[in-house]
C-alpha cells in the first residue's frame, strides 16, 4: 500500500489579496502567482466555463437516476465552482435527485481566508455557510461534508493525481481547474488525464478554461474527445468534450478479490442489529431514499452501544498502518457527522480527549507517533503534565497527547435518534434465517407478535457477536470481548475532569452528575452481569491513571467501595486483526476455490473478481472504538450500495473488506 501517501497535515494556501481588473480585491495565490477567480466576473466565468460547457443545467434537469450525479473537480480553491454547481442543481434538478461533488485540494485555504473569499458572493451566503461550518482540518485524506439533504461534498485533500488514483468512485462531469498549466505544470501532467479517464463514467464530460497544447495532447492520449468552444470574456477559446469509452474502472487488478460487486436494486434494505453500526447504516441508507427495516431483538442500543456515555477517541499506532489511518479518518468523520446530526450537542460533547503517557514506554511510543505524523495541533498535539492539568481542570501527573476534536457521546440516545430517522422502520424481532431469494433476500423473523417473513432487495448484518451465526457470514470470525463501565454519582462540588482522560482505562466528564469510568476488557467472556471484581479493576485503573484525582475523590468523602458502584456490562465484537468488517460478505467457498493457487504461490493472482453473497453486507467488529469507526463504515456501505463515490481511499476501503482474512489464510497455507 505504498500508493497511500504519508498521513500528514497539509500546507495551507498562501494568499495575498490583489486588485482585479475592476479594481476590487480578489484572492491571489502567492505560491502560484495566479488568481483563484476574478471578483468582477468570477461567477459568470464559472457558469460559462464549467457549468454551461458541461451542459449541467440541462443534465441536472433530466437527471432521473437513483444514484447521485457526480461532479469531479481538480483544485477546490475557494469552492466557488462547487457552490455554483450546487446552486445550478437546485435550480434545475427534480426534487428527489441527488448531487455528489468530489474535489481535490493540495493547499486548503485557512477557514478565515475561505470566509473572506466567499463573502464576495452574497447570494451564495447560505451555501458558503454550510461549507464553512464543516470545513475540515488540513489533513491528507477524504473529508465528507453533508451540504444539505441532497448534496454531498467529498474533499480529497492532497495532490490531485495522487488523490484521483485513490478515489473509489466515478464521475459524470469534470471541472478541470487548477491554476494555469504554465504556472502549475506539476498538476497538468499526463498522469492527471489517465487518472481522470479511469474514474469516468462512460460519456463523462469535461470542461476547462485552458487551451494549452499539452492539455489537448494529454486529453486525447487518455481517451477524451475535445473541441474548442468560445472562452469567457477576453479568452477567445477554451476546451470541452467527453470520454465515450473510459477504461474499465472498479477492477482491483492486483487484488481482484476486493473488486466491488456490481450495483444492484436497493429500494428496500434490511439492517440486522440496532447498535451504533446498524442504526448509523440505517440512517445513512434512509438519507439516500432507501426504505429501511431495522431489526433488533431488543431495540436500539441494547448491546455494547447502549451505554449512557462513551468516549469518542482512537489510539493510533506509532508507525503508520492502514488500521490507524482508518481510525483517524473515522474520528474526523464522526466529529463532522455528529456536528451535522446534532448541532445543539445534546447527544455528544467535543470536550477533547487526553491520552496520558503513564509509563516511559508509552511516552516513547507517543514521541515516535508525533515524529511520524506531522498532524495539525487541532487534531493531535503533545502536552506536558501542567498543560494536561490546565486542560482537564484538575491535577494530572503525566503529560501525553491531546486530541482537541475528540470527546464523548451518549451512545444509547444516539442509537435511538438514528433509529428514528424518517425512512427507517424499527422492528423488534429475532432474525432466525436469511434465505437468498430470486432477486433479493427473505428474512424469517421471530417477533413477540409471532413469526413472519420479510422480503428485501439487500441486507446489512450489523449484529456484533451475533453476526457470524448466519451461515453466510460464518467464515468471518468474531471474538466476544466483555466490557464493564463503573458509574459513580458525584456530589455537586466534587472534583471532576472537564476532558476525557485516558491511559489504560478512561474517565469522562460527569454527565447528569454521574462519573463514568472504565472499561474492563475481557476477551472471550460473554456474561452481561455487572461484577464487583470489575468495579474493583476499574477503580484500580483510575488510581493508576489519575492518582491525585482518586485521592481527591476519597478526600471529598466519596465512598469508592466497589460494592457501592453502579455500572453496565456488555459484549463487544472484535475481528482477529482488530479492524472492523465493512463491505460485501464474501462467498467463502468460492474464494477458497477461486484463489486456491495463492496457497502454492502468492504471486500467482488469479484474474477473477471476488464472488460475494449477492446483496449481503456486513458492518461489525468495531470492538470498543465503534463511535470512531462505525459511522464512517456506515457511509462506506451506504455509498457502495447506492453506487456513489466512497468516503475513503481505495486501500482503506479494501482494508475494511470482510474477506481480507480469507486471502491471508490462503497465502499462509502455502
Ligand atoms: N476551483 C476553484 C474555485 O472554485 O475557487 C479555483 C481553483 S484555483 C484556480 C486552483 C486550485 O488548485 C488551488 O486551490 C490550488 O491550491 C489547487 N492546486 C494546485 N495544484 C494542485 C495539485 N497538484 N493538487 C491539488 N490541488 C492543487
Amino acid at each position: 500500500h505504498d500508493a497511500l501517501p504519508p498521513l500528514a497535515g497539509l500546507e495551507l494556501a498562501r494568499l495575498d489579496w490583489r486588485q482585479d481588473d475592476s479594481g476590487e480585491s480578489a484572492p491571489h495565490s502567492a505560491a502560484f502567482d495566479d488568481v483563484y477567480f476574478s471578483r468582477h466576473d468570477g461567477r459568470a466565468e464559472t457558469e460559462h466555463v464549467f457549468l454551461a460547457a458541461n451542459r449541467l443545467p440541462e443534465r441536472f434537469g433530466a437527471w432521473r437516476e437513483a444514484r447521485p450525479f457526480v461532479v469531479g473537480e481538480t483544485g477546490f480553491g475557494t469552492g466557488l465552482n462547487m457552490l455554483c454547481a450546487w446552486a445550478c442543481f437546485d435550480a434545475h434538478a427534480p426534487p428527489d435527485a441527488r448531487l455528489h461533488l468530489v474535489s481535490t485540494e493540495k493547499y486548503p485555504l485557512a477557514r478565515e481566508d475561505l470566509a473572506r473569499a466567499l463573502a464576495t458572493w452574497p447570494d451564495l451566503g447560505g451555501r458558503a455557510a454550510a461549507l464553512l461550518a464543516q470545513w475540515p482540518e488540513p489533513v491528507a485524506g477524504v473529508h465528507r461534508l453533508w451540504l444539505d439533504d441532497r448534496v454531498t461534498l467529498d474533499l480529497h485533500f492532497g495532490d490531485t493525481v495522487e488523490r484521483l488514483r485513490l478515489l473509489d468512485g466515478r464521475v459524470d462531469a469534470w471541472f478541470l481547474d487548477g491554476f494555469a498549466p504554465a504556472k502549475n505544470p506539476e498538476m497538468w501532467r499526463p498522469e492527471l488525464f489517465t487518472a481522470m479517464a479511469e474514474r469516468s463514467r462512460p460519456g463523462a464530460t469535461f470542461a476547462t478554461f485552458t487551451c494549452a497544447g499539452v492539455v489537448k495532447r494529454s486529453l486525447r492520449a487518455a481517451g477524451f474527445v475535445w473541441r474548442k468552444v468560445p472562452g469567457f470574456g477576453r479568452k477567445r477559446e477554451m476546451l470541452a468534450g467527453e470520454i465515450p469509452a473510459p477504461p474499465l474502472d472498479g477492477r482491483r487488478t492486483a487484488t481482484p478479490w476486493f473488486t466491488p460487486p456490481a450495483p444492484a436494486a436497493a429500494e428496500r434494505v434490511a439492517v440486522i442489529g440496532a447498535g451504533i453500526a446498524g442504526t448509523a447504516t440505517a440512517a445513512a441508507l434512509a438519507r439516500r431514499g432507501v426504505t429501511v427495516t431495522l431489526i433488533d431483538r431488543e431495540g436500539p442500543g441494547a448491546g455494547a452501544s447502549g451505554n449512557p456515555q462513551g468516549a469518542l477517541y482512537v489510539k493510533l499506532a506509532a508507525e503508520t498502518n492502514l488500521q490507524s489511518r482508518t481510525y483517524l479518518a473515522g474520528l474526523l468523520h464522526s466529529r463532522r457527522w455528529l456536528e451535522a446530526l446534532d448541532p445543539a450537542r445534546r447527544l455528544w460533547s467535543p470536550c477533547g480527549v487526553l491520552q496520558l503517557a503513564t509509563t516511559e514506554r508509552e511516552a516513547r511510543r507517543q514521541a515516535r507517533f508525533l515524529a511520524h505524523h506531522p498532524l495539525p495541533a487541532r487534531v493531535v498535539r503533545a502536552v506536558s503534565a501542567a498543560e494536561a492539568s490546565r486542560l482537564a481542570e484538575m491535577a494530572i501527573e503525566h503529560g501525553g497527547l491531546d486530541y482537541p476534536l475528540a470527546g464523548w457521546v451518549r451512545p444509547d440516545a444516539l442509537c435511538e435518534r438514528l433509529a428514528a430517522t424518517p425512512g427507517v422502520t424499527l422492528v423488534r424481532a429475532e432474525v432466525t434465517e436469511l434465505i437468498p431469494g430470486e432477486a433479493g433476500w427473505c428474512l424469517d423473523l421471530d417477533a413477540p407478535a409471532g413469526r413472519r417473513r420479510l422480503e428485501v432487495d439487500q441486507v446489512v448484518i450489523a449484529a456484533a457477536t451475533g453476526s457470524d451465526r448466519f451461515p453466510q457470514a460464518a467464515a468471518l470470525p468474531l471474538q466476544a470481548v466483555r466490557g464493564q463501565v463503573s458509574r459513580l454519582r458525584l456530589p455537586e462540588d466534587a472534583p471532576a475532569p472537564s476532558r476525557v482522560v485516558c491511559a489504560g482505562g478512561y474517565v469522562m466528564p460527569p454527565l447528569d452528575g454521574i462519573l463514568t469510568f472504565g472499561a474492563t476488557f475481557a476477551p472471550r467472556e460473554t456474561d452481561e452481569a455487572v461484577l464487583e471484581a470489575d468495579h474493583a479493576a476499574n477503580l484500580a485503573e483510575l488510581a493508576r491513571t489519575l492518582p491525585s484525582y482518586a485521592e481527591a475523590l476519597a478526600g471529598a468523602g466519596i465512598d469508592l467501595a466497589p460494592e457501592r458502584l453502579e455500572g453496565r456490562a456488555a459484549v463487544r465484537a472484535a475481528s482477529p486483526d482488530k479492524s472492523p468488517y465493512a463491505g460485501p460478505v464474501p462467498d467463502a467457498e468460492a474464494w477458497r476455490t477461486d484463489y486456491a493457487p495463492l496457497a502454492k504461490d502468492a504471486t500467482r493472482v488469479p484474474d477473477l473478481p471476488g464472488r460475494h453473497c449477492s446483496g449481503l453486507w456486513i458492518n461489525a467488529a468495531h470492538g470498543s472504538r465503534g463511535l470512531a469507526s462505525a459511522p464512517l463504515c456506515a457511509e462506506v456501505l451506504a455509498s457502495r450500495i447506492c453506487d456513489e463515490p466512497l468516503p475513503l481511499e481505495v486501500p482503506l476501503v479494501d482494508h475494511l473488506h470482510p474477506g481480507r482474512r480469507l486471502i491471508r489464510e490462503l497465502i499462509r497455507g502455502q
